[in-house]
């Protein structure tokens, strides 16, 4: 029987941790606020933008809340994300994507000052996370690593295979896996024979956005398995990139979904929220 890496109760020892060390700065005078800005009012943004905002209240975070109509002009978002970078009572920002489609992505992103950055998208903190340069971490991947840690599962040395290799997934969980001195493969939709590629992994990492299609038939006997995906199956449950029950009894550990990487990406945005007054 696998071992089940808990994301949920893993995520909320960091909260803690990060309550604790906020306070701490609370009491020698420092505080810590998160502007939070949304387009329109898509439901799927709305619930995340809602629970970045619990998670602020949680940790002692104050978050400023920036609600714009969907047919918003780029220039004033881009005013606004200049206000908000001048401002210094704001130590982060972020855009909760996607934003609507008469807006461009990359440019709005690269206009948040790589000070403020704690989505870490920005040109800049991606530069430094391959340089191994301490930065702001995109908070995915960095969730990731802190499942791995925090369950004992050495990372050094083993062999690891991401498929995916989106900017906000695949790409920044290599260049985190290579810090941790890991032998990383990255696969994706060009990939040859994806299945022997996959099966030399000792830690499989699935990020490819396709529900429940890593089977056992990718996995070697005793790998520890990381399912990113976010699905609904056919009963409109939550699944992941992984066949859990074809996977489940062959492999040392696994993550859940949901309760595996889901509940880490916005403690890890609350620790790049920390990490603005850390020096
Ligand atoms: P994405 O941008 O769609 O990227 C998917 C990647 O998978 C691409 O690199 C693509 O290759 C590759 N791919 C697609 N089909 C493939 C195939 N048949 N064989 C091998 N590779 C294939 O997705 P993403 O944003 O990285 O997200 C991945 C999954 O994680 C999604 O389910 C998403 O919802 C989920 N997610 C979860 C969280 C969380 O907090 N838990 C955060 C972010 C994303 P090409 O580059 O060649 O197209």
């Amino acid at each position: 029987m696998a071992k089940l890496i808990d994301g949920k109760k893993i995520a909320q020892e960091i909260k803690d941790e990060l309550k604790e060390e906020v306070s701490r700065f609370k009491e020698a005078g420092r505080k810590i606020s998160l502007a939070v800005i949304q387009v329109g009012n898509d439901a799927a943004s709305s619930v995340y933008v809602n629970n970045k905002k619990k998670a602020c209240e949680y940790i002692g975070i104050e978050s400023l809340s920036y609600q714009l109509a969907a047919d918003t002009v780029q220039e004033e978002l881009l005013k606004l994300i200049t206000t908000l970078n001048e401002d210094e009572q704001v130590n982060g920002i972020l855009v909760q994507l996607p934003l609507p489609e008469h807006m461009d992505e990359d440019t709005i992103l690269k206009a948040i000052s790589p000070k403020k950055d704690v989505d870490g998208f920005h040109p800049i903190s991606v530069g430094r996370l391959w340089l191994g340069e301490k930065g702001f971490l995109s908070c995915t991947p960095a969730g990731v690593i802190q499942l791995l840690k925090r369950s004992n599962i050495e990372i050094e040395g083993k062999e690891c295979v991401i498929v995916g290799r989106s900017n906000i997934v695949g790409k920044p969980m290599a260049a985190l896996l290579l810090r941790e001195n890991a032998t990383v493969t990255i696969a994706h939709s060009k990939t040859k024979n994806l299945q022997e590629i996959t099966k030399r992994a000792d830690i499989l990492i699935a990020a490819v956005g396709k529900k429940k299609m890593i089977t056992a038939e990718y996995v070697k006997e005793g790998a520890v398995v990381i399912d990113v995906g976010i699905h609904r199956d056919e009963n409109n449950r939550l699944c992941g990139d992984v066949d859990f029950e074809a996977v489940e009894d062959k492999v040392l550990a696994i993550t859940p979904v949901p309760g595996g990487v889901g509940p880490m990406t916005i403690v890890m945005l609350m620790d790049n929220c920390v990490e603005t007054v850390r020096n």
